[in-house]
């Protein structure tokens, strides 16, 4: 059971303390009708968040963990001992991740339930799904060639391609659509869908004002920032200017006091200061891109401008899309500017006009 060990750390408050770590398998009571199930997950990211809402004869539960034979299990236990019988009755997916997605269509098969989703990360979703199977396409090799990629970082991207579709059950045809501002009824308590963008293409977020609960999936972590990268899909997108307003919408439209319960890390009070937080470290890293682009420079060489930790290969996608959303961020605010050579690479550089006033 929770105990209270209340933990003050960098503006936040940690009701349960920030390293608490429930017992996977054994969900722990957050409020009346609302549990905190955790998955252990065998990546850096090593759990997941899983919240389950109570009702009168059956249960919905918001988000899944990988596809994964020991989530399997877990998930098992759940139904058969903490459930007591009563079914699922609908899967909430925040977003589009595997981490959220994965065993989605597994459960909703075995209860003949609806997925609910937004209809951007639904239909990302499939797509993305459906790349697995397929070569990594031209354009996709050429987008990472104009970020500075040499031969062999193209022969690891190649490999890794389509990797997307393993990681999740197949998700159903058809879904029941979130809409922001709706509310779901869950326990004869009300649940408004709080949409946010930038770390996937139209995030839910679940607040519930009676209970002063926010469900806030990946959209609000507090000390993760979580990744906002541009993709070959969509290579001129400019997701951290949709992160910065999505968060700053979401600081304006909820209360402060409420609980987030997040996809991963702990429970916590302090959401518009972690809101703040997040918006003023990207504002910040953008300036300091910025200065790093007083010579031109390819999308590879700007790492040390945004990140403290060494980039190899094991992350240099999700560096290289960060770094691009931040270069296109700048380029959106005109302030940088961008020139493929005659190689297909692509040099960013400070625009002259807006780099002094005297
Ligand atoms: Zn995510």
């Amino acid at each position: 059971m929770l105990t209270d060990n209340p933990e003050l750390f960098r503006g936040l408050n940690y009701p349960w303390g920030r390293k608490v770590n429930p017992t996977p398998g054994v969900p722990e009571k957050i409020a009346d009708g609302v549990y905190w199930l955790r998955i252990p997950m065998p990546i850096s990211l090593d759990h997941i968040n899983i919240w389950l809402l109570e009702d009168d004869d059956g249960w919905t539960v918001v988000d899944t963990c990988l596809n994964l034979p020991n989530a399997r299990e877990i998930w098992e236990q759940v139904f058969s001992e903490f459930m007591q019988g009563k079914p699922v009755q609908r899967v909430i997916c925040t977003h589009l991740h595997p981490d959220h997605v994965g065993l989605a269509g597994w459960i909703t098969k075995r209860f003949s339930c609806q997925l609910w989703m937004s209809r951007e990360e639904f239909l990302m979703c499939r797509a993305m799904a459906g790349d697995t199977g397929r070569d990594a396409p031209e354009v996709a090799i050429r987008f990472y060639q104009a970020a500075g990629y040499n031969e062999e970082q193209l022969d690891k991207y190649r490999k890794k391609f389509g990797g997307f579709g393993r990681a999740i059950s197949t998700l159903p045809d058809s879904f029941r659509r979130l809409v922001e501002g709706e509310t779901i009824r869950v326990n004869n308590r009300y649940w408004q869908v709080v949409i946010g963008a930038g770390h996937s293409p139209e995030h839910v977020s679940l607040y519930c004002p009676a209970l002063k609960l926010l469900i806030s999936g990946d959209q609000v972590l507090p000390k993760i920032t979580p990744n906002v990268s541009v993709f070959p899909t969509e290579p001129e997108g400019d997701p951290l200017k949709e992160w910065l307003r999505s968060n700053g919408r979401i600081r304006d439209r909820l209360p402060d006091d409420v609980l987030v319960l997040p996809a991963h890390e702990a429970p916590f009070y302090g959401l518009h200061v972690r809101l703040t937080q997040v918006i003023e470290g990207h504002e910040t890293d953008l300036d300091n891109l910025f200065n790093h682009l007083e010579e031109p420079k390819r999308a590879i060489d700007c790492f040390p401008a945004l990140f403290k930790r060494e980039i190899d290969d094991s992350v240099i996608g999700m560096a290289t899309g960060e770094t691009l959303a931040h270069l296109n961020c700048l380029m959106g605010r005109r302030r940088v500017l961008c020139r493929q050579d005659e190689n297909g690479v692509n040099w960013y550089e400070q625009k002259p006009d807006v780099c002094d006033f005297t």
